[in-house]
């Protein structure tokens, strides 16, 4: 069995500060220390479950060299391997050799959900919605669609309360969620323990991978319309000059294509 664990940071436990998940500043080494540790528990669950690859993908842009470059090399589970990419959605090369499931590890909700913990959609000030066919989505959403565009299913979630309503909402009831702290506001939450955190996503990756086909491939119907919401208008513009990409008014801009990942890579590639 092949899985794909994707993480990121800001639905950690113990995590509920931009502090803790940007680069450079102090309160970030512990933030990435707890981050690594819940992706080794997802690397346990995985292969109790009969994992025999596992391949991490980090998606957290914490800023400058340590961007998609959070996890602690030296703690990481020795079961794995982790992939550190330039830009996000760049490694597609183990989904396209066919991959059995996904685990989404520390993720968080999307733009503008009143509970969400550091509630963001890819840029937390530049971006403000964000649609697939006109759903909105949030980045649950956008790593769903990446596996799903190879037919990986998602199987299992984590992270605040927010994204686990989030998660199983767009990917459905077989989805295990694993809610590891309960939001209060953006930058407040209140935390299960980090032992407990960490037994918990063991479990429920375990408990996922037992049925990975309780959860149906996430793919946005063809052709696929991406829209974004941004917050300026000369970001807006820039977009809107991409091959594919139409400027919808001064803040919102469309990519149109075939399929989910043409008007994605129109966007970001
Ligand atoms: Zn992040």
């Amino acid at each position: 069995m092949r899985v794909f664990i994707v993480g990121d940071m800001e639905g950690v436990a113990g995590i509920c500060r931009w502090e803790q998940v940007m680069g450079g500043e102090p309160l970030y080494e512990e933030g990435r220390r707890l981050y690594t540790e819940e992706i080794n528990a997802a690397v346990r669950g995985a292969r109790a479950a009969g994992a025999t690859e596992i391949v991490v993908m980090d998606c957290h842009g914490a800023g400058k060299g340590w961007s998609f470059n959070s996890l602690v090399p030296e703690l990481l589970d020795g079961g794995c391997e982790w992939v550190v990419q330039q830009n996000w959605t760049e490694y597609t090369a183990y989904l396209e050799g066919g991959v059995d499931a996904a685990l989404f590890v520390g993720m968080h909700a999307m733009a503008g959900t009143p509970t969400g913990v550091l509630n963001h959609t890819v840029s937390g000030t530049g971006w403000r919605n964000l649609y697939f066919n006109g759903r909105v989505v949030g980045e649950t959403g956008i790593n769903a669609a990446l596996c799903g565009h190879w037919g990986c299913p998602v199987a299992m979630v984590s992270g605040d309360d927010a994204v686990c309503a989030e998660g199983a909402e767009l990917l459905g009831p077989g989805l295990t969620a694993v809610a590891v702290k309960k939001g209060l506001g953006r930058s407040s939450a209140r935390h299960t323990s980090v032992a407990r955190a960490r037994a918990l996503i063991e479990e429920g990756a375990k408990a996922a991978l037992k049925d990975p086909g309780a959860v149906a491939p996430y793919m946005p119907e063809r052709p696929c319309e991406i829209e974004i919401e941004l917050a300026e208008s000369d970001v807006a513009k820039e977009y809107g000059r991409k091959p594919g990409v139409e400027l919808k008014d001064s803040r919102r801009v469309a990519s149109r294509a075939p399929d989910w990942w043409s008007a994605w890579r129109q966007l970001y590639l």
